[in-house]
């Protein structure tokens, strides 16, 4: 068996690429054009049209779309606005953004061809990580209208496992799954991963000795890729943890991680054109710096994505980065975190996930949570630790610790790190929220 799902598409030349993303661009902008009147509408405005698409550098011709505007269209004919490039009548499927309160959801519709290419893409993903028919797949995930991991779970069908979905099912059901039908990979969120270990735990269930499960595919969260987190799933489980990421405007992954474990996520370039571009700005990022991912999708006929500013902070390096033989470039670390995340606290970036690397180098940490607030004029930043049970006595040499690290990784600004009681911070199932910022929001806006 090869180990890659699409060998032609996955180790295709450079040059094969470019052509390949040039003829599939052209042809989205054409049908983009021809039947969203959304798209039509901004284009005009913006002078372009998709004749003028020559080359694949032509492709800066194309003014970059937002979330904002894409919210503006739903907003003005509700409910799906006036992106999609089908009548609604063609739709088999209907999803959203998990929405957190206040926030109204973005709505995406797919027809039965774009379903199918969703769960091709997690093919490339679960089948490069090494997912086979033989395997017996657990999905801990919700099955709700948030698109998650429904594509994966149509992928595993596509590949030829055996998939055992727990929707609304607890925790402990979940981990006594695992051990009774022999599941030997497990799809979640990281955050959740971490979840069931625990859980398992206090079963008195070592995952890593009692269960078959030799793989965890995680998404959702950028912690996937953290080398900390990592390294606990991987120990905890006795599995081999890969990294993979999406978003509900592609309904799928753009990024895997393949068996090799390179430190990074190949793009699926045969479908995806990754454009690393200056936050905030227009200007392209070379490879190994810090950059937003700005995104387009070409398997999507419903709702083309063209362009789409994504917040995401990525750091892209060279295929060649990684010796599997694919072509794809990486991004170094998967996704690394959103611009619009980064905290400035007395004149220092502050990235939640800079400081979650720090803690969870801590195996004594259960729970954590970054806590922003004024007292006064000055803003202050606390780490608050909760401690696995029967740790306590880590305490002491655990906050002198993480107050020289965290200090240590932002140009010496002070962090407060409490200690809290068992089981006072919040659990995340989805998207875990660990930062608080109680600061008044007026000044940040
Ligand atoms: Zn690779």
């Amino acid at each position: 068996m090869s180990q890659y799902w699409n060998p032609k598409g996955e180790t295709m030349s450079r040059d094969d690429l470019r052509a390949l993303q040039l003829l599939k661009l052209r042809r989205m902008c054409d049908w983009a054009y021809a039947r969203s009147p959304f798209h039509r509408r901004r284009w005009a405005a913006a002078g372009f049209h998709p004749d003028l698409l020559k080359t694949l550098d032509d492709l800066r011709r194309i003014p970059f779309m937002t979330r904002e505007e894409w919210m503006a269209a739903q907003a003005e004919a509700p409910p799906f606005g006036s992106l999609p490039a089908v009548p609604q009548e063609a739709a088999i499927r209907y999803h959203m953004t998990s929405g957190t309160t206040g926030r109204t959801p973005l709505r995406v519709l797919d027809g039965t061809k774009d379903w199918e290419w969703i769960s091709e893409m997690w093919a490339y993903g679960l089948w490069g990580f090494g997912l086979r028919p033989a395997d017996v797949v657990l999905f801990a995930f919700s099955y709700g209208t948030f698109i998650g991991f429904w594509g994966a779970h149509y992928a595993c069908e596509k590949i030829g496992c055996l998939v055992l979905s727990t929707g609304g099912a607890t925790t402990e059901t979940r981990v006594r799954s695992i051990l009774d039908t022999g599941v030997t990979a497990v799809c979640s969120t990281p955050t959740y991963a971490l979840r069931m270990w625990q859980a398992a735990c206090e079963m008195g269930i070592d995952l890593a000795r009692d269960s078959a499960v030799r793989k965890l595919i995680v998404s959702g969260e950028p912690a996937g890729s953290i080398p900390a987190v990592k390294r606990q799933l991987e120990s905890a489980w006795g599995a081999k943890v890969g990294d993979t990421a999406g978003m509900t405007e592609i309904g799928t992954i753009m990024i895997f991680e393949c068996d090799r474990q390179p430190g990074g996520t190949h793009i699926i370039e045969d479908h995806f054109i990754e454009e690393t571009i200056e936050h905030g700005g227009d200007r392209p990022v070379p490879y190994g710096e810090k950059a937003e991912r700005v995104v387009t999708s070409f398997g999507r006929g419903f709702i083309p994505l063209i362009r789409y500013r994504t917040s995401d902070l990525v750091v892209k390096i060279p295929y060649s980065s990684c010796a599997c033989g694919r072509t794809g470039d990486l991004y170094q670390g998967g996704i690394q975190g959103r611009w619009d995340d980064m905290k400035l606290v007395r004149g220092t970036n502050v990235y939640p996930r800079a400081v979650e690397s720090i803690v969870r180098e801590c195996a004594a940490v259960d729970e954590f949570q970054i806590l922003l607030t004024r007292e006064g004029v000055q803003d202050e930043i606390a780490v608050v630790i909760e401690l696995k049970p029967g740790r306590e006595d880590h305490w002491p040499a655990l906050e002198t610790r993480l107050l020289k690290d965290l200090a240590e990784a932002h140009e010496g600004l002070r962090f407060g790190v409490r200690l809290a009681e068992a089981n006072t911070l919040p659990r995340f199932e989805l998207k875990a929220k660990r930062l608080v910022d109680r600061r008044p929001a007026a000044e940040y806006h």
